[in-house]
């Protein structure tokens, strides 16, 4: 390829919007243009790396035993309707009319179309398993597009979905799937974990997300110092603390003045305690019920704990006023003693306390002193926090007192083991080994084809630009070409032409610009290997540089190309670079 030919609009500037450094490059290194909040197009360089991912997916997907099928965009409200999730999926789906009037929606995950298809033509046993997948558009009105291609509207998925006859048998669809996750993952060069991942509504208990690991990351993960437990902190159920033992005549809790002291931080300054001493109350709205929950001041609340518990379809934090009229309790001095009959759910570790400052349900009032264990009465204790750095492990915390450490995570990938969900609500059904009728279980699985690109580029860059891991760069090698002279120019040309006919993916940049402008693009857009043809060509010297390690460095051609291909191609498995 030679750039002169190539669509490559390179930018010195970031986008303004641009809050992470991924979304950054990639606009400036000419891999994506906004065309709408959350909506991208993408060009030449960026089309040559999803096409690298999906070539990964789709080998590794049939090593899995999976095929390829390719669903409508575009799906009637019927078949929603018949799983209930037009109206349960919410503001994401986006609804339309077509000219008659009737109703669709453009696809935001596919498991309604699957089952459709696959309950039309799969009448037995014998037919499966089945596990199909397509790689495809999805459109989500996401509330907050954010970073790009990171949380699109409009992104590209590819969506597995697996029917099975019974359970074992779904569980080893399930296996071959997160198996398979694992390959695509390291094949592309990622750094990530696989986590025990939260199931949401559906419920069920299989469910691992894929996680590429970067601080810039919307998930917090967990994982053990000591064995192999990986969680999304949503997740991670902590072990119960032993409840304080309190003597038989201790004093009993006082309630003292503390006007206008709301927040914990202003209580505990104003009473001189440490926010470890107080208990901090968080007032929800589950399905229009008012809840509260208790944590230690110095903690925060795991909300998918406090849904779980709730067996809320929806938790949102109460509006005050809301809650003040539905309980006639006071945000802001809420206690759990004396709360009247409100939903009150109490995280274990507020047992421990020794003493604890804790809300009056008064106005500018709490109440100093309070022994948890002994004093709240009408709560359900339960695993509230959200756990953090330190925190024991669930799974060998308590015997072999290993703990936990946290990390930022995108989640790129997800594996879901859904049972009879869509089956049982759309009657999907096949005759098992006795003529009996029996629903699908079944498992999804999907991976973020467009948010890949956002990931790989968090993981690898630098001041100067992107740093593509070889496995999915849009081009291994480019040969910027500085030298004029006839020999510089052959010589160019030549190491391109010899590349090429050795399956390399080459780049010439033989643009009639300034040499630090091209260096400068090679950089910014991050080809793996760059080899600058310049003063030295006469001489048979060319100079070398691996991008991720760094510095230039000049070299004999002869001997170059074949060291160079044999590096790429033991690169392309995920590895990292070595000339
Ligand atoms: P999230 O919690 O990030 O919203 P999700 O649980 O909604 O993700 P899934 O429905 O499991 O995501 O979708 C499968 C995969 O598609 C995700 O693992 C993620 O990589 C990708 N994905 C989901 N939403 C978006 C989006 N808005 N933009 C880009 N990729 C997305
Ligand atoms: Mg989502």
């Amino acid at each position: 390829m030679r750039a002169s030919q190539l669509h490559l609009p390179t930018l010195r500037e970031a986008p303004r919007d641009a809050e992470v450094v991924s979304h950054a490059l990639l606009v400036r290194a000419g891999f994506i243009r906004r065309v709408a909040a959350g909506i991208y197009s993408f060009l030449p360089l960026g089309v040559r790396v999803m096409e690298k991912i999906k070539t990964i997916i789709r080998q590794e997907l049939g090593r899995a035993g999976a095929e390829e099928v390719l669903l409508p965009l575009v799906i009637p409200a019927e078949l929603w309707q018949e799983s209930n999730r037009w109206t349960e999926y919410g503001p994401e789906l986006l609804r339309l009319n077509d000219r008659k009037g009737g109703e669709f929606c453009l696809g935001p995950t596919h498991e309604e179309a699957i089952v459709d298809l696959i309950r039309r033509d799969v009448r037995s046993y014998k037919q499966l398993p089945i596990n199909l997948y397509q790689i495809q558009t999805k459109f989500r009105d996401e509330m907050r597009p954010r970073a790009g291609l990171m949380r699109g509207r409009e992104f590209v998925m590819k969506d597995a979905y697996s029917f099975d006859a019974d359970d074992e048998s779904a569980r080893t669809s399930y296996q071959a799937m997160f198996d398979a996750y694992g390959r695509i993952f390291s094949r592309m060069g990622l750094d990530f974990r696989p986590v025990e991942a939260d199931t949401g509504n559906i419920g069920g208990k299989l469910s691992h997300e894929f996680q590429v690991l970067a601080d810039s990351g919307e998930d917090a993960i967990v994982s053990c110092d000591h064995c192999d437990y990986a969680a999304n902190v949503e997740m991670a159920g902590l072990p119960t603390p032993k409840a304080f033992e309190w003597a038989a005549d201790a004093p009993a809790s006082e309630v003292v003045d503390t006007p206008g002291q709301k927040t914990i931080e202003d209580v505990c300054s104003f009473l001189g305690a440490d926010p470890s001493g107080a208990v901090k109350a968080v007032c929800y709205n589950a399905d229009g019920e008012p809840l509260v929950a208790f944590v230690r001041g110095d903690r925060e609340v795991n909300e998918v704990k406090v849904k779980r518990a709730a067996e809320a379809a929806i938790l949102e934090i109460a509006d005050g006023e809301w809650f003040a009229k539905a309980t006639g309790l006071p945000p802001g001095y809420l206690g759990a003693m004396d709360a009247g009959k409100v939903n009150l759910l109490v995280d274990h570790e507020v047992a421990a306390m020794a003493s604890a400052i804790i809300g009056a349900n008064a106005v500018d009032k709490h109440r100093v002193g309070v022994i948890p264990a002994r004093d709240l009465e009408n709560v359900r204790w339960l695993d509230l926090r959200l756990a953090e750095a330190g925190d024991p492990c669930p799974r060998c915390g308590e015997t072999d007192g290993g703990s936990l450490r946290t990390f930022r995570g995108i989640e790129v990938g997800h594996v879901f083991f859904l049972g009879t969900k869509y089956s049982e609500s759309m009657q999907a059904s096949f005759l098992d080994v006795n003529g009996k009728d029996k629903p699908f279980v079944m498992g999804c699985y999907g991976i973020g084809v467009s948010r890949i690109l956002s990931a790989a580029v968090e993981q690898n860059n630098d001041e100067r630009g992107i740093n593509w891991p070889v496995a999915i760069a849009p081009a291994e090698v480019i040969i910027v070409g500085i030298s004029r002279d006839e020999v510089g120019v052959e010589l160019a040309q030549s190491l391109h032409d010899e590349f090429e006919r050795r399956g390399v993916e080459v780049v010439l940049d033989d643009r009639k610009m300034r040499p630090g402008v091209k260096f400068k693009d090679a950089e910014l857009i991050g080809f793996p290997l760059q080899i600058t043809v310049g003063r030295k060509a006469a001489e048979g010297i060319v100079e070398v540089k691996v991008r991720s390690i760094g510095e230039r460095q000049d070299m004999p051609v002869e001997g170059l190309v074949d060291r160079a291909v044999a590096a790429i191609v033991s690169a392309r498995d995920g590895s990292a670079l070595q000339l």
